[in-house]
This record gives structure tokens, sequence and C-alpha cells, in this order.
């Protein structure tokens, strides 16, 4: 198929409220973010049917990957088949997506699996997940001609934003809750230009205070409710699948916060379905931590009270007006995204779980063992693996993707704190870490150095195992 058989790709694309008894459909130049009929959440929809054979979309995608071409080296715009745009509008791109896929043979141990593998999406270029969905939402919010582009963050989205919006030229405004954002994050967003808005309150705070500016015709909210955000970060879905030679997985597992990055894994996973390039979906599970867990909750109440999970009934969630973990990335009570994130788990058999901030840091360490350095967020996939394969939940035979979302270098304090043994959270005592690993004081000598290089070999013997 030649590209110009599907050029007019933003054609064949419109923006539909998902609230079925709604199902009202808006065109994609509109700059809406929300259903203006009823206020439930908008998704785009493509027509499939439009975008060519399976066979050889999967053919096309494989080959860009030694091409030249500026969205042939995006990990984003390689799948510009999928995507709601016109195949000439100039791309806002950082050559994000690309992220590897790692085994992780320690992690699976410990998680009490035969084999684990970790998609890393912190190794984008600004550190997180975010990156995916940021060039498809700025080249929407320059496509549109808006003048400042603003979202909420706990840190990854600002940062994001900030670097996307410095490449199109767009002033940018960022809008944190004080004090609750990693130093590394925001070093970020200033460096790359951003209006750092520092506001007395909780990131939910910040949340609702950008969706009352988006008002103003000239912004462009990006936030994940946004869903152009999801466009892009759907991508991930085919990217996992490309790498994993079509082979679907069993189990793919994200952390939830705003439950944007599982939304879009679910689109992801459900248009290749649709395309015939899967024959089914994998289990999706959303792991948050136990202080900021409302999806949690509301899905063991779901359980408890045996709610059908074809997604039929769906109860409203109880936000949690205070929410409090030490992985700030999904430090969230109340997230904007939870109906799409919940749909597609139910629709995929998958679980939504919490894990407890002990579970979180020990998981974050032992994925470290891997030679693999992830932000505190991005663990509670691992500890929320080791969970399910304890209840039964998962085979220690299936093939399992766990989806990191930020790079170790988001949070050095957290990670220094947790080997010092000094990591707690509030007024709690702090936790010993299964796999503290402090720096050690030496004399200034060769035998001194090699005396705790031999003290070291009989202490651990290699691998590290966690305490069941
Ligand atoms: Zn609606």
């Amino acid at each position: 198929m030649s590209e110009r058989a599907t050029e007019a790709r933003s054609a064949n694309a419109v923006q539909r409220c998902i609230i079925p008894e709604c199902n009202s459909a808006y065109g994609i130049r509109e700059r809406i973010y929300v259903c203006p009929r009823c206020g439930g959440p908008l998704e785009i929809q493509c027509r499939l049917e439009s975008c060519g054979d399976a066979n050889v979309l999967r053919k096309q995608w494989t080959d860009r990957a030694g091409s030249n071409d500026p969205r042939d080296r995006s990990g984003v715009w390689r799948y510009r088949e999928l995507l709601p745009f016109d195949f000439d509008v100039p791309v806002v791109s950082l050559f994000e997506g690309k992220t590897p896929l790692y085994d992780a043979p320690r992690s699976a141990e410990y998680c009490g699996l035969r084999s684990l593998q970790v998609k890393h999406l912190g190794c984008n270029p600004t550190g997180s997940f975010k990156d995916a969905g940021m060039t498809t939402a700025v080249t929407h919010a320059a496509l549109l001609g808006a003048r400042t582009v603003v979202c909420a963050s706990t840190g990854n989205t600002a940062a994001s934003l900030a670097a996307y919006a410095a490449r199109a030229g767009l002033q940018c405004a960022i809008v944190v809750p004080q004090g609750q954002v990693t130093s590394a994050k925001l070093a970020q967003s200033m460096d790359y230009g951003a209006a750092v808005l520092e506001i007395d309150g909780n990131f939910d705070d910040a949340m609702r205070l950008v969706q009352e500016l988006a008002d103003d015709a000239s912004i462009y909210l990006a936030n994940s409710i946004n869903p152009f955000r999801v466009e892009g970060q759907k991508t991930v879905a085919f990217e996992l699948l490309q790498q994993c030679e079509w082979k679907l997985p069993d189990h793919v597992v994200a952390p939830g916060g705003n439950m944007g990055n599982s939304s879009a894994l679910a689109k992801g996973f459900d248009e290749l379905r649709q395309l015939g390039l899967i024959d089914r979906l994998p289990k999706l599970h959303v792991i948050q931590a136990e202080g900021s867990a409302p999806m949690a909750r509301m899905f063991a109440e779901m359980e408890k009270n045996r709610v059908a999970r074809d997604g039929s009934v769906m109860p409203d969630i109880v936000p949690v007006a205070d929410p409090k973990t030490l992985a700030t990335a999904i430090k969230i009570g109340s997230p904007i995204s939870w109906k799409k994130s919940l749909r597609g788990v139910l629709r995929s058999g998958g679980r939504v779980l919490a894990a407890s901030e002990q579970e979180i840091a020990d998981a974050k360490a032992i994925i470290g063992r891997d030679g693999i350095g992830c932000e505190p967020a991005s663990a509670t996939t691992i500890a929320g693996i080791r969970k399910m394969v304890v209840a039964g939940n998962m085979g220690r035979a299936e093939s399992v993707v766990a989806v990191l979302t930020g790079h170790i270098l988001k949070d050095p304090d957290y990670v220094n704190r947790y080997h010092n043994g000094t990591l707690s959270l509030g007024s709690s005592s702090p936790m010993k870490g299964a796999f503290a690993n402090p720096p050690e004081r030496v004399a200034a000598n060769k035998s001194a150095i090699l005396a705790s290089i031999e003290r070291r070999n009989h202490k651990s013997g290699g691998v590290p195992r966690a305490k069941n």
C-alpha cells in the first residue's frame, strides 16, 4: 500500500464519547477535552478498515526500522497509519519510543516466574513514558494554532510537555503541587523553558485548575484527559508486539496513576485485535500504591459484590482525598482516565491491585539488580506481579511483560534513602530494605579494598533472594 492511499487519515477519524448511552461524535479539529454533551471522556476512533491489509502494515512497520525519514526514526510516527493525522502534517518529535524490551531474570525469580520481560519506557528522550503521547498532543496543539500548552503534573508530564513545547516554539505553563515533585523533574521543566507554577495543594487540585484554564481558546490542555495524548501512547502496544515478534504475552502489567497509560495500552491492543494482527488480548493489570489506590479499592469492591466483568455495570469511583505514597509519579487520588482504564482491564480479564511502600521499594531494588534502573512508580509492576503469582492469578510459566514508566534518575533521592536505610513515608519508621546496599567507608589501601570485596562475595553468594 502506498502512503498516498491513506493520506487523508484525519478524514477517517472522529472524537467519540465513550459513555455508551451518549456515543456522540465530534470532528478531530474541535478543541474539546470531554464530551460537550454529557461531560464523558472522549477517545479517537479511526476507521481501521481504511488502514489497509494487516500483513502489509506489519511489513511496512518493520521496514521503517532502517529508514532515516524523521517520522520513521520516531517509535510513534512509525505507526502513522493508525494515528488520526494526515501524513503530511509537520510533526513535533524528539524521536521518542523505540524503547528496549529486556529480560529480567533476577526480577523473574523474585516474582516466582520462570521468565519476565520489562518494557522500559523510561528510556524515552525526557526519561518517562509521557513522550510517546506528548509528540501527538503537541503536534495537534500546533495544528490548531494554540499559543500556550498547559498541564497539571506530578513531574513527568511537565518535563515532557516542556520539552515538546520548546521543540514546537510554543509557550508552556505547568501547574505542580508545591514540594511534591522530585527535584530532577522540576529541573528538567525549568531547563526546557516552561513557566513552572507551584500551587498550594495536591495534584488533583492542579488538575482541576488546568481544566478551568482550558476554557480559554488560546490554551491547549495536554493532560491525558486529552485523547490525542492517548493516540501516541497507544503505539507502545504496537512496538511491544513487534518486539515480541507478534507473539502475544499472556500478561501486561502497568503502574496506575492518572490511568492514561493503561487506557492507551488497552486501546492499542484492541486496535491490533481489530486489525487481525493478534487474535486475543493480553490480560492487562494495573498496580497502584496502597495509599493512593482508588481504582484498586473499587476493583476489590466489584469482585466482592460479583459485579459483571463485561463493563456493563461500572460503579462510580471514590477518590482518595489525601493520597500518600513515596512513588510521587502515581500520587493521584482522583485519576482522570479511570473509566477508560477500567474498561480496558475488564475487557482483557485483568486485575487492579495495590502494593505497599515496602513492596514497591524492594521491587525497585531487585529491578536494579537486573541492571535496569527505574523510578519508584514503575516498580509497582514487579511488586504486583509477585503478589499475583502468590495469589495464583499468574502461572509460573506464563509470559509476562512489566511496563516501566520512568528512569531511575527521575528520583535518585529515593534510591539513596532506600540503600542508606532512611526511606520512610511521613512519620512512619524507616524501611529496612531487603536489598539495601549502602556505601562503605574503607581505608585508602589495596588490602582493605580487597578484603571488602571478599567479604561481600561470601555474604551475597551472587543473586539476592527475598524473604517470603
Ligand atoms: Zn457524551
